[in-house]
């Protein structure tokens, strides 16, 4: 193994491996086009293809993460930057007041449809409680 090789192997190990044939993976990869708002290493941020609300933003993690389920308490400085850009990204796009609603589903039941760890960010209308 080359020097490279070695550097490659513990950059990701740091950020973690990403699938080739996961959605997302693949949008945060810039592989597959999407209406970006917000990147650094960690989070993406784009807006949801069938908007559900006048502001509807996914935030996900780079990392492959199936879901909420995953997650461990080694994760909380990914989930610390993930909310902190969610914070942001409702500031930014001007629904932090009057209120918004951040929400991620798991498995079938819960509504998931990719299996890629996203925090729904919906605001720019009032939302009903409870859910569907
Ligand atoms: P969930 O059903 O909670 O797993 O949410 C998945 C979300 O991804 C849905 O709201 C979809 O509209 C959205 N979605 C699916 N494909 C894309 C895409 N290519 N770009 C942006 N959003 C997408």
């Amino acid at each position: 193994m080359s020097a490279d090789e070695g550097s490659d192997t513990a950059e990701e190990a740091a950020l973690g491996a990403t699938s080739t044939d996961c959605l997302f993976c693949r949008i945060a990869a810039g592989e597959i086009p999407a209406d970006i708002v917000h990147q650094d290493d960690l989070v993406v941020a784009f807006r949801d293809v069938a908007p559900k609300a006048p502001t509807h933003v996914l935030v996900i993690p780079r990392r492959h993460i199936a879901s909420a389920l995953e997650l461990r308490e080694t994760d909380g400085p990914l989930l610390g930057r993930l909310f902190g850009v969610a914070a942001d990204v409702a500031r930014s796009e001007g629904v932090a007041d009057p209120g918004y609603r951040l929400v991620t589903n798991i498995g079938a039941w819960g509504g998931q449809s990719v299996e890629h760890l996203h925090v729904h960010l919906l605001g720019g209308r009032r939302l009903g409680w409870p859910p569907g």
